[in-house]
């Protein structure tokens, strides 16, 4: 049996205390934002389980021997136009302010990127003014009738050359696919402007988690209605210990057992290197879109704000083997999730929610706020029901009767999504063969 109780989780309650009202399956924003929010808001016992030894998910981030903060699953960088999310986070961390900033290795120089008035001026030695680099980018664009693939969408905003420079050669290593191959919505979030913004990001909110997104998420789950147990994949124990609803945060394709096939995804393998020297690169990230293996490079300490006499660093090498860790946005990959996702809906007791369960290439903010919609769906759905006692009065009967029928309807479910008061009436029986604690 896996880890029990991160820091700050509460210890597991006895057995006899009954079953969970929620299994949430992934530790990271999707599983820790409606693990604290059922916990919180409804009260409802939550079973946290995540294959593994952390919490987090892919934001999980951690020490490392020389005493940096680092990214182990890649940079994270926060940001968001909503509010709400931002107000919700609030109340687990504080901030510190970071505006990302990325430079691309093109033609033996650092340019700013997204693409801005700088990086044109740097790169063709001009002196364009904003206005006339609007001229410019519309003399450079290519006229399509359609924009359907990611260098439909660039070459018609930018043209071909800073296509080929900037971004051809990096997708390809990104995604082992040539643009041309996939969505425009994969270039579609970066952006051209004809300013000198080199910010990465114009969100409303840009800031990191002060003392780092583990510490974050510590505090989420730190209510004592949740349990946690790490290094546990839920298929060793949904079927025993008993529950009534799971959120499932996981690959939707490995819920089925990829009955359709497997969803494509991309991976990376990282390469961490601590470094005896303060700095390492002027900003935070720099892309190498047509030199090396590896698409970019990050500095952590930009991101932290650390101060530490050595640095670490991390190299991105795309793969296809490993964690999955991006969907790949294809039409037929869309159509694969479809039947997959219609699968998820004939699931009353299961919630498919986060990057992976909706096959969709969220950013942190967004799956946080695709969290935050679901508690609101579930919370009728889900809020505790009355306890039954024996000897209730007659006036009390009509009531009694209705919620008993509605019980014994639920009864019909598999275990995994038993009724919790059944459980609940019945203690012991509920653990019995259990290797939990
Ligand atoms: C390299 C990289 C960089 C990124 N950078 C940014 C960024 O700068 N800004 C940003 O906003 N977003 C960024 N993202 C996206 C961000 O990581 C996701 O939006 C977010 O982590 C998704 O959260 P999630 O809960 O949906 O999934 P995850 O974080 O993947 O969590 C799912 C969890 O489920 C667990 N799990 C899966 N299957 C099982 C199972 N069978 N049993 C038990 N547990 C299971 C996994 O171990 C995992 O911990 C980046 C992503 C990557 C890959």
């Amino acid at each position: 049996m896996g880890q029990l109780n991160a820091p700050g989780a509460a210890p597991l309650r006895p057995a006899a205390a009954g079953g969970f009202d929620v299994l949430v399956v992934g530790a990271g924003f999707a599983g820790s934002v409606l693990a604290e929010r059922l916990a919180s808001q409804l009260g409802l016992r939550v079973l946290v389980c995540d294959k593994r030894p952390h919490i987090g998910g892919n934001a999980h981030d951690r020490y490392d021997d020389a005493g940096l903060l680092v990214h182990p699953y890649g940079p994270h960088i926060f940001h968001t136009n909503s509010a709400e999310v931002f107000d919700y986070l609030s109340q687990f961390t504080e901030w510190r302010p970071y505006q990302h900033r990325v430079l691309a290795s093109v033609d033996g120089q650092l340019l700013p990127m997204p693409i801005n008035l700088d990086t044109v001026n740097r790169l063709y030695g001009m002196t364009l003014t904003a206005l006339e680099m609007e001229g410019f980018l519309a003399s450079m664009a290519e006229k399509l009738e359609s924009v359907k693939t990611s260098e439909d969408m660039v070459v018609s905003k930018v043209g071909r050359d800073l296509y080929n420079k900037f971004f051809r050669n990096y997708t390809r290593k990104q995604w082992g696919l040539d643009p041309s191959e996939l969505d425009a919505s994969v270039t579609a979030r970066v952006p051209t402007r004809c300013n000198r913004d080199d910010r990465y990001f114009t969100d409303t909110y840009q800031a990191m988690p002060r003392a780092g997104y583990t510490r974050m998420f510590e505090r989420m789950l730190a209510h004592p209605n949740i349990k946690l147990m790490l290094n546990t994949d839920y298929r060793e124990i949904e079927h025993l210990i008993p529950w009534r609803h799971m959120i499932y945060t996981g690959p939707i394709d490995a819920y089925f057992n990829y009955r359709h096939g497997r969803l494509p995804y991309r991976s990376l393998r990282f390469e961490h290197v601590t470094l005896p020297q303060e700095h390492f690169q002027p900003v935070g990230t720099v892309n190498f879109p047509n030199d090396y293996a590896y698409t970019r490079t990050t500095e952590f300490k930009h991101l932290t704000g650390q101060q530490h006499t050595q640095t670490s660093v991390v190299y991105e090498f795309p793969c296809d083997e490993g964690d999955p860790y991006y969907p790949v946005p294809r039409p037929q990959n869309t159509e694969l999730y479809r039947l997959y996702q219609a699968e998820a809906e004939r699931l009353p007791n299961v919630s498919f929610v986060g990057r992976l369960a909706t096959y969709k290439y969220y950013n942190m903010d967004q799956v946080v706020a695709q969290a935050l919609t679901t508690f609101k769906k579930l919370k009728a759905e889900l809020s505790p029901e009355p306890v039954l006692v024996a000897g209730v009065a007659a006036a009390d009967a009509a009531p009694l009767a209705a919620a008993r029928s509605a019980n014994d309807a639920a009864a019909a479910l598999p275990v995994n999504g038993a009724p919790v008061r059944a459980l609940r009436e019945a203690p012991g029986a509920a653990f019995q063969g259990s290797s939990a604690p």
